[in-house]
């Protein structure tokens, strides 16, 4: 894998080696892969002795919380809640590490920031894509289950790692673990032989899977369940293209008390149906629409993002958004938006 190529592994180090303060910064809407990326850098760096210091452009879901102990919480920051302390990191850092994104303007409000900063700047991603001209070392690798599995892969090959999963700080390796497993949906999709591998190698070094999965998947709400069971009874539609959609708009966010990381995982359950090949799921956000896509082999949810719902993402699982005002005018015009629009891309998708 041209990824873990010695060499570039050799300049990875010696980039962390030659920087002190040193800022980790993922995308907007962090997931599992994103804080579990980040917490996982960020535990191999202070290990190493470096001041690091996480911003997210956002808050994370509260279901990973347990992946920021409240040691770590103080060099955690919020960019929505500190937009100041957050600029003051990213300013005050001498090497930049991008996780889990392909081009800065997934970071939303961090953009700036980011473009403006001058020291260097590593992205280690696995998007199609990346903006490679804006960093100093790309680790991008698409054939891998999750940006975590890619991070853990170029740390086994470190000098200070040699191969040993044991050698890293258990923090580190159970936010490894914890990204794979919700990118891979709990091992269900782009499960690679690494992943495995992976997976065995982190079990051994000691990562406590059952906490993980208790945390990640059973501690919810009852209004979310209820929720799900609205929206498979009454919510879902399936066109004739093959096409599922769910359209969720404020009102109904509202009235199940829906919280950051609780439609987590519906957008994939419509594709359980056999007829189904590609599923869309819409959630009202202000003055846009944000839409998760999941497809099944031979269809390209990233095309669709990329060519009808202003995103992109990877093969079989994408997202993207409407803008009020631009695509549609109002809530009531998304379901014909979708109809139109995966008509023309499930119709003409040998063409691009
Ligand atoms: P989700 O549906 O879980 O929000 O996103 C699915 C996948 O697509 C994630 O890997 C996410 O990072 C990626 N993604 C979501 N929105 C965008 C986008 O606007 N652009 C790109 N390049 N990727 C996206
Ligand atoms: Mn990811």
């Amino acid at each position: 894998m041209e990824s873990f190529a010695p060499d570039k592994v050799r300049r990875f180090e010696k980039i962390l080696a030659s920087a002190y303060d040193i800022a980790v910064v993922t995308h907007m809407k962090p997931d599992g892969d994103a804080v579990g990326s980040s917490t996982a850098m960020y535990h191999f760096l202070k290990n190493s002795g470096k001041s690091v210091r996480i911003v997210y452009p956002d808050p994370w879901p509260a279901n990973l919380d347990f992946l920021i102990s409240e040691d770590t919480a103080a060099d955690v920051y919020d960019y929505r809640k500190d937009p100041e302390g957050s600029a003051a990191a990213i300013a005050a850092s001498d090497l930049i590490i991008c996780l889990d994104f392909n081009a800065f303007h997934r970071t939303d409000g961090l953009e700036g920031l980011l473009e403006g900063a001058s020291c260097d700047k590593i992205l280690i991603d696995h998007h199609l894509f990346p903006e490679s001209e804006k960093f100093s070392l790309i680790f991008s690798e698409t054939e891998v289950s999750s940006t975590c599995e890619l991070l853990y892969t170029i740390l086994m090959h470190t000098e200070q790692i040699g191969h040993n999963a044991s050698r890293l700080p258990l923090e580190a390796a159970t936010s490894l673990m914890t990204g794979m497993t919700t990118d891979t949906n709990n091992f269900g999709n782009s499960v690679f032989p690494g992943t495995l591998h992976m997976a065995s190698d982190l079990l051994k070094a000691g990562v406590d899977r059952g906490m993980i999965l208790e945390n990640l998947y059973n501690r919810f709400s009852e209004d979310r369940l209820r929720l799900m069971g609205h929206i498979m009874k009454d919510l879902l539609t399936i066109t004739a293209d093959g096409v599922a959609y769910i359209v969720l708009d404020a009102d109904t966010l509202r009235r199940y008390n829906t919280q950051e990381g609780d439609t987590e995982g519906f957008v994939n359950m419509p594709l359980s149906i056999e007829t189904v090949k590609m599923s869309l799921l819409l959630k009202e956000d202000g003055e846009k629409v944000r839409v998760s896509i999941r497809s099944k082999k031979g269809i390209s949810a990233n095309r669709c993002a990329r060519l009808h719902f202003n995103g992109g993402g990877h093969e079989n699982a994408a997202g993207g958004r409407l803008h009020m005002g631009k695509e549609i005018s109002c809530m009531a015009e998304v379901s014909d938006y979708i109809e139109r629009h995966t008509h023309i891309f499930m119709t003409e998708k040998d063409e691009e």
